[in-house]
Formats: C-alpha cells, structure tokens, sequence
C-alpha cells in the first residue's frame, strides 16, 4: 500500500490510444502534459517506471482481422510502441527528468536493451525507465507486460492510466449511463465477469502475485500525480 508520500516505486501503464488524442500518430500537447506531472511526482523522490502501449499505431488483432498475419501485425504493434517511447522520452528530458528507453526488440541506436537490473539502477537514481517494444512477443498485450514488468522490478503498484473512463464500471459507461464504478474489486470479479480492466493473463498475473492494480484516467487534469501519490482515485483492484 502507499505510505503517507505515496508509493516508493510505482509502474505506470499508459494506453497508446492517449498519446494518440483520440488520432492516429502522437499528439504533443497530451505527451508534454503527462511528462510535466512526472517530473512533478519525480521531483518528490517516487521512483516511476513506464510501459508505454501502441493501439494509436496498430492493433494486431485489428489488422490480423483484416487479413494480415497475426504475427507481422504483432510486430507492428509493438515497433509502434516505441514510437510512442521517444515522443514521451524527449518530452519529458524537455520537462527536466533524466528517463531511459528499454525494449524488448533490441534496437541499439533508439534505446537499451531490457535488462531489469539496470533498469532498477536507473530508478533508484531518479531516472524515469520506459519499456517499449511489449514483451517482444506476439499474442502478447502491453497491459500483461505491464503486469509483468510491475513485477520483476519489484513496483508497489500498477497504475493503469485510462483514456477517458475514471475506473471500472459494472457496465461500459459510454453506451450505460447508468452504470456505476466499483472503488474496489477482487481480481476473481474481473475474470468472470470480464470487466474491461485489461486481459485476463494480465489480471491472472497480478492475481497470483498478488499486485495491487489501481486504474483511473488519464485524462482528468494532475490524475498521474494523484495516483502516484496514492490518493484514492479510481479503483483499486487488490483482493
Ligand atoms: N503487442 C504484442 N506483444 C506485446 C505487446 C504488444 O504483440 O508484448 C502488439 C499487439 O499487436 C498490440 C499492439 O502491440 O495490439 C499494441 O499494444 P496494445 O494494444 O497493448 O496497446 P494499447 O491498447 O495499450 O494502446
């Protein structure tokens, strides 16, 4: 849980559709508002690492749909991600934060391999890390990788930034103006009612390691640093 200045070590997981503005591409006014309540949160001593997804690009499972092989869409999704990594990279050099690109594809003039270990020297030095490229994986998202990466560097949390929608709702609150949003949720409700938190090997993994999930908008003005900081935004999926 977060302590009275909120967490030590947080992973924070942003869509690609919010880098995009609702487009195609990145829009830089979202990106450089996103970088300045980082170097905000950063500036406290909380140490911020980032997995950056890619759907303003390309959705493999959109494009594999549409005739294109499952894999090669993949793999196009995950180079958008990286796009996405260095626009939000050089925002936020520019918003005064030092920050590393790792990816899991290894693309050595563009960013680091993902090497955990340096990724956690990075942070405990005040760096914010940005995991790019998935898990390299086809048949993979990046909210499992999210989970993933929450993991292996030891995060309190993972914070699931969310375009638009200010939690997890017992119904989708665009087509259901009546639907009401839970505050707190067990992993087991998520998977069998297939609530739109993110995919159930995400959930299942945060379930059986047991890593709290807190999901909330992006898109309300200083909810990055809120959650960060621990407020209780959103919901929080922990049991
Ligand atoms: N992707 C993949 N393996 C991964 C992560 C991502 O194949 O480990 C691909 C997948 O095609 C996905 C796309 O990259 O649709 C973009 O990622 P995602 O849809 O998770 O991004 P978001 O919805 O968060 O913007």
């Amino acid at each position: 849980a977060a302590g009275a200045d909120g967490y030590d070590r947080v992973l924070l997981k942003l869509s690609g559709e919010a880098f995009g503005g609702g487009g195609v591409g990145v829009d830089p006014a979202v990106i450089r508002d996103i970088a300045e309540q980082l170097a905000t949160v950063v500036a406290r001593g909380t140490q911020v690492a980032i997995v950056v997804g890619g759907g303003n690009f390309f959705r493999g499972a959109e494009l594999s749909q549409a005739g294109m092989d499952r894999g090669h869409a993949d793999y196009m999704g995950m180079l958008g991600t990286v796009m996405n990594c260095l626009a939000l990279q050089d925002f936020c050099e520019k918003a005064g934060i030092e920050t590393r690109v790792q990816t899991a594809i290894t693309m050595g003039q563009v960013a680091e391999p993902y090497i955990p270990r340096k990724a956690m020297r990075h942070l405990e030095k005040g760096r914010v890390v940005i995991f790019g490229a998935g898990a390299g994986m086809p048949y993979f998202s990046t909210d499992t990788v999210a989970a993933q990466r929450a993991l292996e560097i030891e995060a309190q949390v993972l914070l699931m930034a969310k375009n638009g929608v200010d939690g997890v709702y017992d119904a989708d609150p665009r087509t259901h103006p009546e639907a009401t949003m839970y505050r707190d949720l067990d992993y087991a409700t998520v998977l069998t009612d297939e609530l739109a938190v993110a995919d159930a090997t995400a959930i299942s993994l945060c379930m059986d390691n047991r890593m709290p999930i807190v999901v909330f908008n992006l898109l309300r003005d200083g909810n990055i640093a809120r959650a960060v900081a621990g407020e209780r935004i959103g919901t929080l999926i922990s049991r």
